[in-house]
């Protein structure tokens, strides 16, 4: 449906947690909004290891933004990329030249990996950040069984050593499920293969694995990697990625083909070219009613701001902060259009939690973080992923399925469908 004149207009960059929170809330009003992104989907990032690690599909994570809002007639979905903003005229340009103005913008482009000038890291890590990195991965991680299955000289060159670096919730959990992957399918499917020649390990910087949790977490949690078989590398860094190893600074080298990259996020490039203030990793300052400085009628949410708690410290870049952050800013537009006062953020605390594999997990619940662990977590980590999938509009009961599924998990996703990912130079084969 054509946009209606009369009223107010927005437009929204990026269709993630907190755009389509936004759009959702704007929707149950009389707001034109525009909702722009570079992908025709949503995709949801929290589940994002598990299509790596084969247990889930991509469209069990992925749907489409124009079936999200489907019985939305005010919501416009456009599949375009925003390469400039203006926030004087609230106006975004994108890459084929076109320009989208609303009476209100909404900045909820959320964020790409940092690497933090890692030489090499750009190049051959594999980030985990989208359905393309995850669909990458999981190519990556079956073509190397593929290929020392095919040749065993190749574990002699490291493919089955598989690094991952960063040890939060994004490292923790991959490298859990890689470990249960190895352990309980990939024996089963390599008759000719010795699987237990595979090495995972997580490396970080700091002494602990999941430094946001409590000490009894990261005991925990590292107790269960090792169990599971996964070799912790903690207090050191990484100085180099190339085409075949990994240096660490130590001075050591890990032969491999297969380097995870969940070492950190910052804001996207164009948010630099803005020209507002930006704080830690380059991420736009909002005010506590989710504003700009200076912009009454700018929007920053989810992971491309840091957005204050009521102490004034920025709340982590968590899918359940954008979802209510986005649903707050839509809130915030229809007072401030009604003439009332825009209302500062208060953020409902869901907790922090983190799954890492096989029945083991932890969690810290509700604002005080209760801490559980084992299958009482994994149930209420089951429960926020469930509420946060339903909040975007996902499919709950593919989701719920494999949860309860999960000791069982087959892992039937385990094609190689990325052909860029699957071709390694092993330096020695004929041209
Ligand atoms: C691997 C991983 C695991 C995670 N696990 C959890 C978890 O268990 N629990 C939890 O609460 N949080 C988790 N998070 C964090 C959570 O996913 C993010 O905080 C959340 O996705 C942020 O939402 P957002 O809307 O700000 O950004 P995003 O979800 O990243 O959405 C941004 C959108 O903007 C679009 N976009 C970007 N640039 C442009 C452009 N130039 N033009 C047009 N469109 C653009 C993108 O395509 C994307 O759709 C995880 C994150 C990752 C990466």
């Amino acid at each position: 449906m054509s946009h209606d004149e009369s009223m107010p207009s927005v437009v929204v960059v990026g269709g993630g947690f907190a755009g389509v929170g936004c759009a959702k809330e704007l929707a149950k009003h009389d707001v034109n909004v525009t909702l722009l992104d570079r992908n025709n989907y949503h995709q949801f990032q929290p589940l994002l290891y598990q299509v790596a690690t084969a247990e889930l599909s991509t469209t069990d994570i992925a749907r489409p933004l124009r079936a999200i809002f489907a019985k939305d007639d005010t919501v416009d979905v456009k599949q375009l990329t925003v390469t400039d903003i203006d926030v004087n005229t609230r106006t975004v340009t994108t890459s084929d030249g076109q320009s989208f103005s609303g009476d209100y913008l909404v900045l909820a482009a959320g964020s790409r990996p940092n690497f933090f000038n890692t030489p090499g890291a750009d190049e051959y890590a594999f980030p985990l950040y989208s359905v393309d990195d995850a669909t990458k991965l999981r190519s990556r991680i079956f073509e190397v069984f593929e290929e020392a299955d095919a040749n065993p000289a190749r574990v002699d060159q490291g493919a089955l050593n598989i690094v991952i670096v960063g040890a939060g919730p994004t490292g923790v959990e991959t490298a859990g499920s890689i470990a249960d992957l190895v352990n309980q399918v990939m024996p089963a499917r390599f008759h000719d293969l010795d699987v237990k020649r595979t090495r995972i390990y997580l490396i970080d910087h700091g002494p602990v694995v999941l430094a946001a949790f409590s000490e009894k977490a990261h005991d925990y949690a590292a107790k269960k990697l090792e169990h599971k078989g996964v070799i912790l590398k903690l207090s050191t860094g990484v100085s180099e990625v190339s085409a075949d190893s990994v240096t660490l600074s130590d001075g050591s080298k890990i032969p491999t083909r297969t380097v995870v990259w969940a070492g950190g996020l910052q804001a996207p490039e164009m948010i630099g070219k803005v020209g507002l203030g930006q704080g830690r990793g380059g991420r736009l300052t909002a005010e506590p009613d989710l504003t700009v400085e200076d912009h009454p009628r700018v929007y920053a949410i989810g992971d491309v701001a840091n957005i204050p708690d009521h102490d004034g410290n920025a709340l982590p870049q968590l899918g359940s902060v954008a979802l209510q952050a986005g649903r707050w800013a839509g809130g915030n537009i229809l007072a401030d259009h009604a003439g009332k006062p825009r209302r500062p953020f208060h953020y409902h605390d869901k907790g922090i939690m983190a799954m890492i594999g096989d029945g083991a997990a932890i969690a810290e619940v509700g604002a005080h973080h209760h801490e559980l662990h084992g299958h009482m977590a994994f149930a209420a980590w089951l429960g926020v992923h469930a509420w946060l999938m339903s909040g975007v509009r996902q499919r709950v009961d593919a989701f719920i399925s494999w949860g309860w599924d999960f000791l069982g998990s087959s892992r039937s996703s385990s094609v190689i469908v990325d052909p860029s990912a699957a071709q390694i130079d092993w330096g020695d084969e004929e041209k």
